[in-house]
């Protein structure tokens, strides 16, 4: 018998609202800032935690702590088979439900994902130049992508964002088009820094584009003001970790998620379980709780919870990039979950 929900809070105050599940590792695409060109070892199959064993992580976050939002993330989560059967199980726990991919399979996917209960999609796009796509991607799939968006629109999913990622020297010169991009489909843009989470190991902090530089070249053309309702990103970290900022023009919003230079580690609220089963309270953490392992010999709601509560409570301060203590961690952003 699930109790009342009790807050799930670190040692540091902040409460844990945010989980996001990886249910694959793999990957169609291979983003220079993520996956080498040969791909990774992949998980045996019979790691992945199970769509039953998804569910009931995530329903006894919901039950226990409150949890109020879940992300299907990945390794790009729509080529694990029967993800709308996913969503469907995912559905009842009355959550903000959403999902982050690359977009090439929403054209065929985003109407079931919508019928299925899926509230919201982020979509990757990290360039509108083929060559540069393909480039960054390692895959010649700009048109899909796109396509995927609008298929996104289409089935109602509601807010569609996109990510990007922007890289000095790769796709910072298209800060501006992409802009413009989101504003034309009444899309939210993120801008995201580059973090050391590539498994090639090449992150080097030249290679960063600041939020600040981000930002100033957007207002350059399209001039900013903060979003009123988010002077405070504290505020809505439960929603997004991004620094919102709207157009004066009532173009839509712009965001940007500055992990690197203005980590937002005080605000976060955020806990993440991997394809196969390791709960982490951090994108860096070095130390991973093995739920699946409890899971699988029978552990109880009651036991689970427990376990969920003893390792955020054991959640750091701040992941430290740029300081002589960070140590990266030993898994991609795949590997994780982003
Ligand atoms: N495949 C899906 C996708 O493309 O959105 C979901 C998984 S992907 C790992 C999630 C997000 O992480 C994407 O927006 C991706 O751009 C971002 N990402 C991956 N590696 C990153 C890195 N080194 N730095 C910043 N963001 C990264």
């Amino acid at each position: 018998m699930p109790p009342t929900p009790r807050p799930l809070v670190d040692s540091f105050g902040r409460r844990v609202t945010d989980l996001r599940l990886s249910i694959t590792d793999r990957c169609n695409f291979r983003c220079t800032y993520c996956m080498p060109e040969e791909g990774l070892p992949w998980l045996p199959r019979e790691d992945l935690l199970t769509y039953e064993e998804l569910t009931r992580i995530a329903s006894v976050a919901v039950a226990w702590f409150g949890i109020e939002s879940v992300r299907i993330t990945g390794g790009e989560p729509l080529v694990r088979a029967h993800v709308p059967r996913l969503v469907e199980m995912l559905a009842p726990l009355g959550v903000d439900l959403s999902i982050t991919t690359n977009g090439v399979l929403l054209p065929g996917l985003a109407g079931e994902l919508a019928r299925a209960g899926l509230h919201r999609v982020n979509v990757s796009l990290d360039s509108l130049r083929p060559d540069v796509f393909a480039a960054l991607t390692r895959r010649d799939e700009l048109d899909r992508v796109l396509c995927g968006i609008d298929a996104a629109i289409a089935a109602g999913l509601d807010p569609v964002k996109i990510n990007a990622v922007v890289m000095r020297g790769v796709n910072d010169h298209e800060v501006v088009d992409l802009a413009a991009f989101g504003r034309d489909r009444g899309v939210g843009m993120r801008f995201i820094e580059f973090m050391p989470l590539d498994a090639d190991g090449a992150w080097s902090r030249d290679q960063v584009v600041p939020a600040s530089e981000i930002l100033e070249a957007i207002d350059a053309v399209f001039p900013l003001e903060r979003s009123p309702d988010e002077s405070s990103p504290v505020e809505l970290s439960h929603i997004e970790p991004a620094e919102l900022f709207r157009y004066a023009d009532g173009g839509g919003d712009v965001g940007v998620i500055a992990s690197v230079t203005q980590p937002f580690c005080g605000s976060c609220d955020r806990v993440r379980l991997t394809a196969e089963g390791r709960f982490r309270t951090c994108l860096f953490a070095v130390d991973e709780l093995d739920l699946r392992a409890l899971v699988r010999s029978g552990a109880t709601d009651d036991d689970l919870a427990a376990a969920i509560e003893t390792a955020v409570a054991g959640k750091w301060a701040g992941h430290g990039i740029g300081q002589v203590t960070f140590v990266r961690p030993p898994r991609s952003m795949s590997q994780i979950g982003g």
